[in-house]
């Protein structure tokens, strides 16, 4: 069994907002349904896991990727009263607390496998930051903690290569913006056709730039896709560029919202798709998981199937009835989908043997 680490903002329960009545769908019981579960299932217990604590990031942390502009800008915005900042995205009193100790999470659970005190980790937190540049806060995010904890990795740890990727159903649009021109960070994002979805960036054409050309990967997965089509996408793609990439870990920005059962999203991972996605990466390289979207009931089982992956433990087989999911679906879906894979492979071709 694998060792993996485990840490969770405990202050997260701040960041909260109502906006004309009602609660944004990024609130406290997403992350409180996950807790909630481990605990009625002893599934800490069950995982030998390490329990992290959570402390702060520091200013200089955050400042590796954001600029000092609007890092003032977040903390004074936070610390008066906070309100609606537009592109989806609130702040409120005591949200620039939950955010130092959102990244602070993510950090430790990143410095507990560098220095080989657990081989994988995983950093449940919120607000989720995949959409937040550099100077932008967008799609609930508001501080980019896989950009953060890369930087933290290569500044205090020596780390040359990393590789995130991300399977939450809204391209990594944030992440990519950061290390468009960086070859040392691979981005891959597998994530819903952006064609009319949010964050409506993250085409198979963006592919980087000058001197990183090639090392943005983006795979438009059309509506319905599912655990079939993450598979081959991995085999054929996704395995073979990490690889020949190298990297001294993985930061999988693991977001819940490709489930067949998410209303903000059209895809079809099922817990079985989840368990394989995330087993094909860290049976290769150290992984730290990072929590992104998700806004289902389902939440806490899929953080347990997660990580029983980290773990390396077998699981009891998916409930659904894969044959019927496999009906549901249209033809067309794959068909799209073969198409989109032949567009990547010809485009990455002279970056990447595939
Ligand atoms: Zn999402």
């Amino acid at each position: 069994m694998n060792s993996v680490g485990v840490v969770y903002n405990n202050n997260h329960e701040l960041h909260d907002y109502i906006l004309k009545g009602f609660p944004s769908p990024e609130n406290p019981a997403r992350l409180k349904k996950i807790l909630q579960h481990f605990m009625d299932n002893s599934v800490l217990e069950k995982n030998s896991c390490r329990i992290l604590s959570p402390v702060n990031a520091s200013v200089e942390d955050i400042l590796r990727v954001h600029t000092s502009e609007y890092f003032s800008f977040v903390q004074s915005r936070s610390l008066s009263g906070g309100g609606w900042l537009g592109n989806d995205t609130y702040l409120c009193e005591g949200s620039f607390d939950v955010l130092l100790q959102a990244v602070g999470s993510v950090l430790e659970a990143g410095k507990a496998v560098v220095t080989g005190q657990c081989d994988h980790a995983l950093a449940l937190i919120r607000p989720p930051g995949h959409h937040a540049s550099a100077d932008k806060h967008s799609g609930f995010c508001i501080l980019n903690n896989a950009a953060i904890l890369a930087r933290y990795l290569q500044h205090l740890y020596s780390c040359q290569k990393i590789a995130i990727v991300n399977i939450d159903a809204h391209a990594s649009d944030g992440t990519q913006n950061i290390f468009y021109a960086d070859p040392s960070v691979l981005c891959i994002s597998v994530h819903q056709d952006p064609s009319g979805f949010y964050p409506f960036k993250g085409f198979i054409r963006e592919m980087g730039s000058i001197p990183a050309l090639g090392y943005t990967l983006n795979m438009e997965m059309p509506q319905e896709a599912g655990n079939s089509e993450y598979a081959i996408f991995f085999e054929e793609i996704g395995l073979k560029v990490l690889e020949q990439f190298g990297p001294d870990l993985v930061i999988l920005e693991c977001g819940f919202d490709s489930y067949y059962k998410e209303k903000l999203a059209k895809l079809n991972l099922t817990i079985d798709g989840y368990y394989d996605s995330v087993s094909r990466i860290c049976s290769r390289w150290h992984t730290i998981v990072l929590l992104e979207g998700g806004y289902h009931d389902d939440l806490g089982m899929l953080a347990d199937v997660v990580l029983q992956a980290l773990a390396g433990n077998r699981y009891t087989k998916d409930e659904i009835d894969q044959v019927s999911l496999m009906a549901s679906r249209q033809s067309s879906c794959r068909r799209t989908f073969q198409s989109k894979l032949k567009e990547l492979k010809i485009l990455l071709s002279p970056h990447w043997e595939l």
